[in-house]
């Protein structure tokens, strides 16, 4: 069977975008209004001759969650709780997790706490902690947003990606890096 690749991250930081450009076809809903992905979508992926699935989560918004207080523009308490199930379940059957963040609003709690919760669900496999997190760190469109890309070291997520999914740049290293890894 093929590979999953999940994509996780806070809502807006451009999980669908990627996803649509990795599938080569538009399937996922990009909106500007953040979160608005309530379901898993799942697409195959080709790099290098290697095939694999990605899935396009809901995204995570934990902070909002805790606080009670509704995620950014819309949702309540209980869409939040439900796209963060939805990302938890992505995460339990990936083989490897692209984890986004963004260059242009930089470092946010968030971010932190997505990457807390992958930190519990990731295992030790021969080592190493299984699936594989690569940060990814998108809407790194210019030279200086992506000197932003090292800001994000402090996750303890490895060697932060810059790409931007916009554009389609930064996305090669990356993808050799992932398939390597699967
Ligand atoms: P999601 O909520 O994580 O799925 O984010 P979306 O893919 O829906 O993107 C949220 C917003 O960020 C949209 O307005 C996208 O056009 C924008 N966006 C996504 N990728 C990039 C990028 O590489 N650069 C810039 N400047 N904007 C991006
Ligand atoms: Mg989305």
């Amino acid at each position: 069977a093929r590979s999953i690749v999940a994509l996780v991250g806070r809502p807006n930081v451009g999980k669908s975008t990627l996803f649509n450009r990795l599938a080569g076809e538009p399937l996922a809903i990009v909106d500007d209004i953040p979160g608005t992905t309530r379901d898993r979508l799942f697409a195959t992926a080709e790099w290098s001759g290697v095939e694999f699935d990605i899935v396009d989560t809901g995204g995570i918004d934990p902070s909002a969650a805790r606080a009670g207080r509704e995620p950014l523009s819309i949702g309540s308490a209980e869409f939040i709780k439900e796209i963060r199930s939805q990302a938890e379940l992505a995460i339990q059957d990936a083989d490897a997790i692209l984890f986004l963040v963004d260059a242009i609003s930089g470092l946010t709690p968030a971010d932190r706490e997505v990457a807390q919760i992958l930190r519990r669900k990731q295992q030790m496999v021969d080592g190493k902690p299984y699936p594989p997190v690569f940060l990814v760190v998108n809407k790194a469109d210019s030279a200086n947003l992506r000197a932003v890309a090292s800001e994000f070291y402090e996750l303890g997520m490895g060697e932060p990606y810059p790409i931007s999914a916009l554009h389609g740049t930064g996305t090669g290293d990356l993808l050799d890096d992932l398939i390597a890894s699967l």
